[in-house]
Parts: structure tokens; C-alpha cells; sequence
């Protein structure tokens, strides 16, 4: 697994969008997040709280 710095995509609820958040992490730091997160859809305009389970890294599975 490559160990770069890659986007936090997560898909916005308002219109099924994948959407990217303000989070840039690394594999191995997107695997140890918990908790939840806030940031304001670029798509629809509110703002969504995301977690780890429901996010995914730009360039990985599920995009
Ligand atoms: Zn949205």
C-alpha cells in the first residue's frame, strides 16, 4: 500500500455526490482516525460530519 497523502472522500447525503472534505491524510493515519468530523459540502452548501467508516481515500477502494 502506497503511503501517500491522498483526499477524504465521503458521499454527500443531499445528492449522492462524492464530495472531497478539508482532510488530506495518509493511509496509515486515515486507518487510526475515530470519532466524527465536520466539514461543509462543496456540492450542496451544509455541512456533513463523516466518519472513518463511512469515508474512503481519494485513488483507493470505492472510488
Ligand atoms: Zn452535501
Amino acid at each position: 500500500m502506497s503511503d501517500v497523502v491522498s483526499r477524504v472522500l465521503v458521499q454527500c447525503p443531499e445528492t449522492g455526490d462524492t464530495v472531497g472534505t478539508v482532510m488530506r491524510l495518509r493511509p496509515s493515519a486515515f486507518e487510526a482516525l475515530r470519532g466524527e468530523y465536520g466539514f461543509r459540502c462543496t456540492r450542496c452548501g451544509k455541512v456533513h460530519t463523516w466518519r472513518k467508516e463511512n469515508a474512503w481515500l481519494e485513488g483507493g477502494p470505492g472510488v
